[in-house]
């Protein structure tokens, strides 16, 4: 039979799966020889047992029986004796660290009788009696059910009726008292008495533990951050210590560094005369370490002692819960300790120049989304600030500005020096300019895909998206919260795109260093030690990687940034936003012509144009690789709106106004309206359904390679065609392509080599990338489209209207548009590299779907062999970062390069050591 109960003796730190993570270190603490009281582990496997068929597993309680009383034997003390009573504390702890989401039990074994015997054998009645109403409000709250306020509000009444503001100066018969009161609510409130045997309260304790996996709160927070549901909760029985028997006691946590900062040296929290949460409860004033000193020299040198010794055991910070009792210490618990994104990075280098880890060690201690909280501005947290609503975290940054709700007003009080946050339902290309504009882009629709989400993350613009309570009056220039609070244009707001929080008026804003070292306006010796900290891990992870990481840029002054920030090409330039503004006039007239004479015309109008932005971009990537997509999306969405241009014409015939033009466009707006545009006419279908529109693009593109290299440039550009499902698709715009690159060669008498692609975006060009592959140079994973076609999820609804519900129904753990689906989008990518290279082994293979940017997912496309991802600017140096991780990792684990490899995922950043 399998053993369900391991004294803390028998296991160590590497057990934490079966024992937990406060099991599995207090073992090892024990193995050290440091103080811990002795105790025993009933494990995660009891737990599942437990929760798979509603009840404890046979002999689970008879084992436990067996430690008790090997416990009771070395301790010399009997649970329940009404002389000289053991007592012992029952505490949850899985394998990941939820701090405070399940349950504990202390001072299991009293009852009315063993209290007198503790209180005679200690001398001290007090002690007894707050032990013990201790255990009855803990039990009834946490076994029976009962509502904690109902004890908390007979604590007031005591203390009121004493007149005393602290519970320390209730004495023993406040206490006897307040447990004769507690043990009433619990009968009248549970329906049962408190139980006076002591088995049937740890039996009762170790049940209410295992439910407490499935509370509410643990559920939400294994959700958020990412731990899965199955994994159970072991349960550790300990002897008690006493830090709540007088002044010479006390409990306390403590850090073998600061957190916060990451800085060298203890730090803690001591409160005399305390027991369990007391110390973070914020029932009393705490002490420092330095005051521990003053009160108690020797266990405060006892405890540094233990504190250094831990860490250099662990290769880690460490946190810790201690208890003095009289005098003396004991150890608690231990676990390699939750820090900030700022300590995180500082802690890794100072342990490496310490000489405890490696470089590469170090790299693994760091991520990429906490490179990301590093580099955003934040708000100032201890600022007062007015909640008006939460939506999505879309892109993340703070902003403050005034409320403007269309895009010419953005533009022209920003022009006037006012900054603005820009209020939508949701945002179109024809918010672009408004969006540039902004500080900040605020909309009470759509998804971290939407149109608002991607542009803004592309620009690197603080965004909150799906604020849905915000009733949002584009006409009125005002939006309603949903306390019918009213913000009209002008007033000001405050957003934090990492949190998703909108806020009334200003909240100060405090820049990153780290991105002013990026961008070069800070050298790293100047920036302190975090920006000295991020350098040098910055480095190790370039160092290492066996991706290299683009950037999706489309106009220079983005290339630029993106290169700064180590972007080694560009990996995704999306044409569509060449085409607005002034432009949007040609493709109208493209719409309309009729005859390939007049469609020419506006292609020899357009040509130019396009040929000026190239260059651009071109120049801006000097040397570097510039993927150009050439048009994608729905034609429709450059046209005016359907109901808007009928009512126009309805006046104008109405008024007899000449009409003809606008009638015309209303006839194309009417045959081009689709039901369902993102699967409609867009991608290579508009090549195919626009003879000469791609032939115009290409050309331009080469054009302008060519002007580069005639300035002795060294221009890379690689052609990539969108949505394709079919090789005939991409074989018939190559050929329109390859004769536009001879009609450039020819005008500009240069050889250009010409490299075509395709994206991969659609679940059958994955499952016919072998074909598709005979026709590409290159392929460039749209994990956008691929997630949106293989889910069947509309990428700009779904994350606002329906997702929140998929996600408390444990369905969905992450939104597959934020981090790739590796069973099914991911799969689909490693079959399209595989079947891809089959054909052509030189095949480039990259990825420029938002996921190119998300560190989980990044780790991911190194497994599938990818060759470089591509993100936004801003994401960059964390996808660099987390390119180095990946690789790092996968070779610590010692599997091999990722091309063929078939096995599971690499470690992830997600749940926190514990
Ligand atoms: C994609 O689909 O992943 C992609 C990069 O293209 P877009 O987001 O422009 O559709
Ligand atoms: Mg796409």
């Amino acid at each position: 039979m399998t053993q369900l109960v391991h004294d803390f003796e028998t296991g160590g730190m590497e057990q934490k799966d079966l024992l937990g993570g406060k099991g599995a270190n207090l073992a090892e603490m024990t193995r050290l020889g440091l103080p811990v009281p002795p105790g025993f582990t009933i494990t995660t496997d009891a737990c599942r047992a437990y929760l798979a068929t509603g009840s404890v597993p046979d002999g689970l309680f008879a084992e436990v029986d067996a430690h008790l009383a090997r416990l009771e034997e070395r301790v010399g003390r009997r649970l329940g004796d009404p002389d000289d009573p053991l007592l012992v504390s029952v505490r949850s702890g899985a394998k990941f660290s939820m701090p405070g989401m399940m349950e504990t039990v202390l001072d299991i074994g009293l009852g009315d009788a063993s209290v007198e015997g503790l209180a005679r054998h200690t001398g001290s009645p007090r002690f007894a009696w707050d032990s013990y109403r201790r255990l009855v409000q803990m039990y009834g709250r946490t076994v029976l059910g009962v509502e904690g306020d109902r004890f908390e509000d007979a604590i007031e009444a005591a203390k009121r009726a004493k007149g005393v503001a602290a519970d320390v100066d209730l004495d023993a018969d406040d206490l006897r008292n307040l447990v004769a009161g507690f043990r009433a609510v619990v009968e009248e409130d549970a329906g049962r008495p408190f139980p006076q045997d002591p088995r049937e309260q740890l039996r009762g304790a170790v049940v209410a533990v295992f439910d407490s996996w499935n509370s509410d709160r643990a559920a939400l927070y294994r959700r958020r951050e990412r731990i899965p549901a199955d994994l159970g909760t072991a349960v550790n029985v300990q002897v008690m210590v006493f830090g709540n028997r007088g002044p010479d006691s006390g409990s306390g946590v403590a850090f073998t560094r600061d957190p916060a900062t990451g800085a060298a040296g203890g730090y803690g929290d001591y409160l005399a005369d305390a027991q369990g949460e007391d110390v973070v409860a914020g029932v009393r004033n705490t002490l420092s370490l330095d005051e521990l000193e003053r009160l108690h020299p020797g266990p405060h040198a006892e405890l540094l002692d233990i504190m250094r010794r831990l860490e250099s055991h662990y290769r880690d910070m460490c946190d810790i819960e201690f208890t003095v009792e009289q005098g003396r210490l004991w150890m608690l618990q231990t676990r390699v300790g939750k820090r900030t994104a700022e300590a995180a990075f500082r802690i890794a280098t100072d342990l490496v120049d310490e000489g405890v880890i490696s470089e590469e060690e170090a790299l693994g201690r760091v991520t990429g989304d906490q490179l990301a909280q590093l580099m955003f501005p934040h708000f100032d947290l201890h600022a007062d600030r007015t909640l008006l609503a939460t939506g999505m975290s879309a892109s993340p940054g703070a902003a403050v500005g005034e409320a403007v709700f269309d895009s010419g007003t953005a533009v022209s009080r920003a022009a006037a020096g006012r900054p603005v946050i820009l209020v939508r339902r949701e945002t179109t290309p024809d918010d672009l300019h408004g969006m540039v504009a902004a500080a900040g882009i605020l909309t009470s629709r759509g998804g971290k895909t939407s149109h608002a989400a991607v542009v803004a993350r592309g620009m690197g613009r603080t965004c909150v998206c799906g604020a849905e309570t915000l009733e949002v009056d584009v006409r009125a220039r005002r939006f309603t919260t949903h306390d019918g609070t009213v913000i009209e244009e002008g007033d000001v707001l405050s957003i934090d795109g990492s949190t998703g929080e909108v806020f009334a008026g200003e909240v100060p804003v405090r820049p990153s260093p780290i991105v002013r070292w990026f961008e070069g306006t800070t050298a790293a010796e100047d920036g302190g030690p975090v920006v000295a900290a991020v350098d040098r891990l910055m480095r190790v992870a370039d160092r290492h990687r066996r991706m290299s990481v683009r950037a999706n840029a489309d106009n220079a002054a983005d290339a630029a940034r993106a290169r700064r920030f180590g972007a080694e090409g560009i990996g995704l330039c999306r044409t569509e936003h060449m085409f607005l503004g002034e432009r949007r006039e040609l493709v109208e007239r493209l719409i309309l012509t009729d005859t390939p004479e007049e469609r020419q015309e506006v292609f020899d109008e357009l040509l130019p144009l396009q040929r000026a932005d190239f260059v651009e971009i071109l120049t801006a990537m000097d040397g570097l690789p510039v993927t150009v997509r050439l048009l994608d999306p729905p034609l429709h969405e450059f046209l005016p709106d359907l109901t808007d241009l009928s009512v126009r014409v309805a006046v104008a015939e109405a008024t007899g106004q000449p009409h003809d033009k606008e009638s015309r466009l209303l006839l194309a707006v009417q045959r081009l309206h689709e039901q369902n545009p993102m699967l409609g006419l867009r991608g290579v279908r508009l090549g195919i359904a626009i003879p000469g529109l791609f032939q115009m693009q290409a050309r331009a593109i080469l054009e302008a390679a060519a002007v580069v290299t005639g300035r002795g440039g060294a221009a890379l550009p690689q052609i990539m065609v969108p949505l394709v499902g079919a090789v005939e698709e991409l074989r018939a715009i190559r050929s329109e392509i390859d004769a536009a690159a001879h009609e450039a060669r020819v005008a500009h008498g240069v050889h250009l080599d010409h490299r075509v692609g395709t994206m991969i975006e659609l679940p059958r060009a994955a499952l016919t990338a072998g074909a598709i592959a005979e026709a590409a140079d290159f392929f460039s994973f749209g994990t956008n489209d691929l997630t949106q076609t293989t889910w069947g999820f509309s990428r700009d609804d779904v994350e606002s209207s329906f997702f929140s519900r998929y996600m408390e129904a444990g369905i969905l753990g992450v939104s597959p548009f934020e981090t790739i689906d590796r069973d099914g989008v991911g799969r689909l990518v490693r079959i399209g590299t595989e079947e891809g290279r089959r054909t052509r082994p030189d095949l480039e293979v990259g990825v420029c779907g938002e996921h190119g940017g998300d560190p989980e997912s990044v780790c991911w496309f190194d497994e599938c062999g990818l060759d470089y991802v591509s993100c936004s600017p801003f994401r960059v140096p964390v996808a660099r970062l987390e390119a180095g991780r990946a690789t790092v990792l996968r070779e610590r684990a010692g599997r091999g390069r990722g091309r063929t490899h078939d096995g599971p995922g690499l470690p992830e950043a997600g749940p926190g050591p514990s």
